[in-house]
């Protein structure tokens, strides 16, 4: 917005407009404290990106059970694309050794050895909990009556699994998902006693179901990763087997192929673990933007009241600059400069949460 060649008054009203607006963004909360006439944008027009590096749409791929295959098929794709998963595993039944766990039969529960899957994590990957044992929170007897598992051992599902995975990989995880994606209010206090996170939602399942088919093309896939990009929406894969076991597909190439499909949607997509979406967006909901500008410079900060300790992913910062070729971002007080990229008339800053301000200019555009 350019004021300084306008009536006074109608300055003075833009001027007002500018401090008492309040974004109405979806999730972000942008906060006109102060706008000079001068200014070449907005505070307003200043928001929180819904996904990382402002992009359309977010998946995350899961990979449940912790079979031979996920790591003996999945892994070199991923490998192959530069696309980081997480690993839903059965701690109670994971072996220590390679080779114990090449004993275990194609499909089996718990076919990826700790020492493997500590590996994975180094790689970026994430190991997430899917209970010690992976015995039913609920379960139906033959005449039909439903019967759920007892506080105490609900309770060590979740603990024992937990405590397992901090201390072999070294990181506390972060998500779990029940077995059968069991849920109900009881589970759910149970799971976040422990994580942050539980998958009970935005899941859509890779492969066919009933899962005995062997139908599911990667074209399925990826019309339904096409239509969360559409919708703007972010969206889980729930996988089971590739290639041996529950839900297989008809052969490797079906994820490969997938995965492929998915690294060339990047420029609108955003492909990372589910404990880093997640994390994104729970930091996303929770911040409040306050942000003022003046001429070709804009200062903000990203006030969140979530434990940062846990919640310390940067979040991108969007600011409208038509025309700016080069822009810096410094935290006050730092001289390290904070990553900024410039696309498509916007300048994008990443900035970890913080009541610490940051200050951002650029050069080029109107002003
Ligand atoms: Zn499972």
């Amino acid at each position: 917005m350019k004021c300084s060649s306008r009536h006074p008054l109608v300055a003075a009203l833009l001027l007002l407009a500018s401090l008492v607006a309040i974004s109405h963004g979806l999730h972000a909360e942008a906060t006109a404290s102060a706008v000079s006439p001068s200014s070449t944008v907005s505070p307003n027009e200043i928001r929180i990106a819904k996904f990382h590096d402002d992009r359309t749409s977010a998946v995350s791929l899961t990979f449940d059970d912790g079979l031979r295959n996920q790591n003996d098929v999945a892994v070199p794709f991923l490998d192959q694309y530069g696309l980081r998963a997480t690993f839903f595993i059965i701690p109670g039944r994971t072996p220590e050794t390679d080779e114990e766990a090449a004993k275990k039969k194609p499909g089996d529960w718990g076919g990826i050895s700790w020492k493997r899957l500590k590996e994975l994590a180094a790689k970026g990957h994430e190991i997430a909990s899917h209970t010690w044992m992976h015995d039913a929170l609920i379960s139906t007897t033959p005449d039909g009556r439903r019967v759920d598992m007892e506080p105490a051992k609900l309770d060590e599902a979740f603990s024992r699994a937990y405590q397992a995975i901090k201390e072999k990989i070294g990181v506390a995880p972060f998500t779990c998902a029940t077995p059968g994606n069991a849920s109900d209010d009881t589970i759910r206090a149970a799971v976040h006693k422990y994580h942050p996170v539980f998958r009970e939602h935005l899941m859509e399942r890779f492969g066919d179901w009933p899962p005995s088919g062997k139908n599911f093309t990667t074209e399925q896939a990826n019309a339904i990763v096409d239509r969360h990009i559409d919708g703007g929406t972010q969206m889980v894969w729930m996988i089971h087997a590739v290639t041996d076991g529950y839900n297989a597909q008809s052969g490797p190439e079906v994820l490969g192929n997938h995965l492929k499909y998915l690294k060339s949607r990047e420029d609108v997509l955003w492909v990372d673990t589910y404990a880093a979406v997640s994390r994104y967006v729970m930091e996303r909901d929770a911040a409040k933007l306050i942000a003022s500008s003046s001429g070709n410079g804009a200062t903000f900060s990203l006030q969140c009241p979530l434990d940062s300790k846990l919640f310390n992913d940067p979040l991108t910062v969007v600011i409208p600059a038509p025309g700016a070729v080069k822009a810096e971002a410094k935290r006050s007080g730092s001289a390290a400069p904070l990553p900024v990229t410039i696309r498509d008339g916007k300048i994008l800053v990443e900035a970890a949460p913080s009541s610490d301000p940051v200050v951002v200019s650029w050069s080029g555009g109107k002003s």
